[in-house]
């Protein structure tokens, strides 16, 4: 942590906003600035992130092996990020869906059952397909064994993983981007 302070909430003004930056060494991307505050009175939430470089378009692809992947992995996706699992079966396009996160892989997949569940409230009728996949990816968080692929036309978004290996990074203005996702 670099810096940290509290001050007057930028939405109610109550001198209860605290604040924190820190720097986060990602590997293959280098550092970035992450910068969190939440305001204890009315519980206003900021989060965004700093990144130094002028961001390229990138395509992490990430391969989960086992729970320890998926427990250990941070994601970090700003807003522009747009999340993808073409085994899992589902995508998180910026825009409505697009706040900005820093969590582990698997706090990831449990927003998506959160999504999930209030797919299932407004449209019942699918409630039987809606409950096999919650299932299916509460099986993944155990096991791994799935690919997650994070996309940014600003370079942004990002996995950290907990084993080097289970990262790749493409830069998609090199044309190297491969046959883009149906
Ligand atoms: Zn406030």
């Amino acid at each position: 942590m670099i810096y940290e302070t509290e001050t007057r909430c930028p939405v109610c003004g109550a001198k209860a906003f605290r604040y924190v930056e820190f720097l986060y060494d990602v590997p293959f991307f280098g550092n970035v600035l992450i910068q969190s505050g939440v305001c204890t009175a009315c519980g206003y939430r900021y989060f965004d992130i700093v990144y130094a470089d002028a961001g390229r378009p990138t395509r992490v692809t990430f391969t989960a092996r086992d729970g320890l992947d998926v427990a250990k992995s941070l994601l970090i996706r700003s807003r522009t990020g747009r999340i993808y699992s073409p085994d899992l079966g589902f995508e998180l396009e910026p825009g409505t869906q697009g706040e900005a996160m820093i969590t582990t892989v698997e706090g990831f997949l449990y927003k998506v059952v959160d999504y999930a569940e209030r797919l299932k409230v407004l449209e019942p009728e699918k409630a039987d397909v809606v409950d096999a996949f919650i299932q299916r990816v509460y099986e993944k968080i155990e096991n791994g064994g799935f690919t997650l692929v994070v996309e940014d036309p600003q370079g942004k978004s990002f996995i950290s993983p907990y084993r080097p290996d289970t990262v790749q990074v493409e830069y998609l203005d090199e044309g190297q981007a491969g046959t883009p996702p149906q």
